[in-house]
C-alpha cells in the first residue's frame, strides 16, 4: 500500500482533528493539541486535542442529555443501530486497516485479516446477544413474585490503550450501545486517528452525544473522566499500574470498574508434539512466533515459553528456523510480518529489557537488536527475540510488550504448572499436546482467564476474555460483557389481596 500523503494511498488523514461531542466535531477548549506520530517513519502526520478537565465536562454532560432517550430504545432498535455500524465498518476495512497500520505500526495484513474484522463481528454480535437475553423471574410464594429486569448503567468511561486501538474500541462501545448506555471514549494519545476515522465514518448513524470521544494525556484527560461524578461506571484497559489507580478513581464515587490489564503469558509445549504428526509440530511452532505478532504488543502475548526437556533441542532448532524467517519491515507491505513498535517510548522500553536480559544471564538465541528499514530510518523496529532462561528473572515476569519471548524448559505436567502461575499475571495461556488428559489438566490447573490449547491468539466475539490476579478483573468479549454494563433491578411484586 501507499503510504499515507502518497498517490494511490486509500487514507487522507486530516492536519488536525477535534473532540467529538454531542454528536459535533468540537475543539478543545484550551486549545491545544498533540502531534500523533507515526511509528513506520518516526514523523508527525496529524495533531489531535489535548483535552482538558472542561472537555470532558462537555462530553459528560452530551451523554447524560443523550441518556433518557437512548436508555429507553428498544432492543430492536439498538441491535440495528450495531449492525449498521458493522455493516459501515465492513464497507470501509481497507482504509481503517491502512490508518491503523500507520499509526500503530502493525502489519497490514493482521491488521486485515483480524483487528477489523473481529471488530466488525464485535457489532454483530453483541447486536445478536441483545436480541437473546431475557430478564428472569422468581416466583417467592403464590401471589409474590420478584421480575428481574436488565437496565442500562448510565453513562459509561471507556478509556484504552494504543496496541488495538479499533478493536478495543469496538470491544468497549458495542457492548455499551447494546445495552442502552452512553459512552465517553479516550482513545489512547498514541493511537487516536484510526478511532476518530472509525467515528467520522458512523457519525450520522449513531444518536447525537450517544458516543462521545475526548483525545489526551491518561493524566490530563482519562483521569478527570474516570473521576467525574457522574459516570456510571468505568471500562479500562492498560497496564496494571494505572489499572491501580483506576480503581483509586473509581473508589471516589462508588462506581464498579472493568479491568483488562497486563500480561505474561506461559505457553507450553508437551514432549508429545514431535511424536509422529510432522503437521502438528508445525502448528505448534507457529504457535510458539505468535509471540512476535503485533510485534509483541499484545496483552496475550506468549511472551514466555515452557519447553519440556525432552524436546527442547529439536524444539528451540525449529523455532529459531522459523524465528529468523519472519519478515520484518514496511508495516503497509502484504508481505511484513513484524512491523514498527507502536512509539518511541515502547520501542526504548524494549530495548533497556533487552539489555536487562543480558545483564541476568540469560541466552540470547536469536534476535537482540534494534533494526533499521531502508527508507523507513525513523521509524521504531526491533528483531524478534529469543532469550533461554530462568523463570525468575526479570524478562520472564515483567511485561516487555515487545517480540521478545523467553524460554525455559520444564520436566513434568506439574513443573510446567508451578512455572505457568509462577506470575502476578494471569491474562493467556497455551497449551500444546495431543494428550488430552494433560491438556484438560493443565487447562484447569493454570491460573488465566483465557488458556488456548492447540492454538493461540483466536479472540473470537463469543468467548468471555479477561484477567485473572493483577491481569485484571470482569470480561469482554461474550455475553458476560453485556452484564457488566447492566445494572440488574428487581421488582417484588404482591399480587395478594390480603393485607400482610
Ligand atoms: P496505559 O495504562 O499507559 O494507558 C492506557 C490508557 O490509559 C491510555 O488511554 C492512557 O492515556 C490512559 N491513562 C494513563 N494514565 C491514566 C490515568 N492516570 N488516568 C486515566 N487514564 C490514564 O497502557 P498502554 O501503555 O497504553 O497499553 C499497554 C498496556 O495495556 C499493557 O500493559 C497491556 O498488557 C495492556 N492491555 C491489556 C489488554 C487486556 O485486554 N487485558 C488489552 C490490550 C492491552
Amino acid at each position: 500500500y501507499a503510504h499515507p500523503g502518497q498517490p494511490g494511498c486509500p487514507v487522507r488523514f486530516r492536519p488536525q482533528y477535534e473532540n467529538f461531542v454531542g454528536g459535533k466535531w468540537v475543539p478543545p477548549v484550551e486549545g491545544r493539541y498533540l502531534d500523533d506520530v507515526s511509528p513506520v517513519d518516526g514523523r508527525v502526520f496529524t495533531r489531535v486535542p489535548r483535552s482538558s478537565l472542561a472537555d470532558v465536562e462537555l462530553a459528560v454532560t452530551a451523554a447524560h442529555d443523550a441518556l433518557p432517550v437512548w436508555s429507553s430504545t428498544s432492543p430492536v432498535e439498538r441491535a440495528r443501530l450495531l449492525l449498521r455500524i458493522a455493516d459501515r465498518l465492513e464497507s470501509d476495512m481497507e482504509r481503517l486497516a491502512v490508518a491503523e497500520s500507520w499509526e500503530n505500526g502493525k502489519p497490514i495484513r493482521e491488521a486485515l485479516s483480524a483487528d477489523l474484522p473481529l471488530a466488525v463481528d464485535h457489532f454483530r454480535y453483541f447486536a445478536s446477544v441483545l436480541r437473546a437475553q431475557e430478564g428472569s423471574l422468581s416466583q417467592l410464594d403464590p401471589d409474590t413474585v420478584a421480575y428481574h429486569f436488565h437496565e442500562p448503567i448510565g453513562v459509561v468511561a471507556q478509556i484504552i490503550p494504543w496496541n488495538f486501538p479499533l478493536l478495543l474500541a469496538a470491544w468497549k462501545l458495542a457492548p455499551a450501545l447494546a445495552a442502552g448506555n452512553c459512552a465517553v471514549l479516550k482513545p489512547a494519545e498514541q493511537t487516536p486517528a484510526s478511532v476518530l476515522l472509525f467515528i467520522e465514518l458512523i457519525a450520522d448513524l449513531l444518536p447525537d452525544g450517544v458516543v462521545n470521544v475526548v483525545n489526551g494525556l491518561g493524566p490530563e484527560t482519562g483521569r478527570p473522566l474516570a473521576l467525574h461524578p457522574r459516570i456510571a461506571k468505568i471500562a479500562f484497559t492498560g497496564e496494571t499500574g494505572t489499572g491501580q489507580e483506576i480503581m483509586r478513581y473509581a473508589a471516589e464515587n462508588v462506581v464498579p470498574v472493568t479491568l483488562e490489564l497486563g500480561g505474561k503469558s506461559p505457553n507450553v509445549f508437551l514432549p508429545d508434539v514431535f511424536a509422529d504428526d510432522d503437521e502438528f509440530a508445525d502448528k505448534a511452532v507457529e504457535g510458539f512466533v505468535m509471540f512476535a505478532l503485533n510485534q509483541g504488543e499484545v496483552c496475550t502475548c506468549p511472551s514466555r515459553a515452557l519447553v519440556h526437556e525432552s524436546i527442547w533441542d529439536e524444539f528451540l532448532d525449529r523455532a529459531l528456523e522459523r524465528t529468523r524467517s519472519l519478515v520484518l519491515g514496511d508495516p503497509l507491505d502484504p508481505a511484513t510480518m513484524v512491523g514498527a513498535q507502536a512509539s518511541a517510548e515502547q520501542l526504548q522500553k524494549i530495548l533497556s529489557y533487552l539489555e536487562i536480559g543480558r545483564g541476568e544471564g540469560a541466552d540470547l538465541l536469536t534476535g537482540g537488536e534494534q533494526r533499521s528499514v531502508p527508507g523507513l530510518e525513523g521509524g521504531y523496529y526491533v528483531e524478534p527475540t529469543i532469550f533461554a532462561g530462568r523463570n525468575d528473572m526479570r524478562i520472564f515476569q515483567e511485561e516487555i510488550f515487545g517480540p521478545v519471548v523467553s524460554v525455559t524448559s520444564f520436566s513434568d505436567v506439574d513443573d510446567a504448572v508451578r512455572i505457568a502461575n509462577d506470575s502476578r499475571y494471569g491474562l493467556g495461556a497455551g497449551v500444546w499436546t495431543r494428550d488430552g488428559t494433560a491438556a484438560y489438566r493443565m487447562a484447569r490447573a493454570i491460573q488465566a482467564g483465557r488458556v488456548w490449547v492447540n492454538c493461540y491468539h483466536a479472540y473470537p466475539a463469543h468467548a468471555a476474555f479477561g484477567g485473572y490476579k493483577q491481569s485484571g478483573f470482569g470480561r469482554e468479549t461474550h455475553l458476560d460483557t453485556l452484564r457488566h454494563y447492566q445494572q440488574t433491578k428487581s421488582v417484588l411484586v404482591s399480587y395478594d389481596r390480603k393485607p400482610t
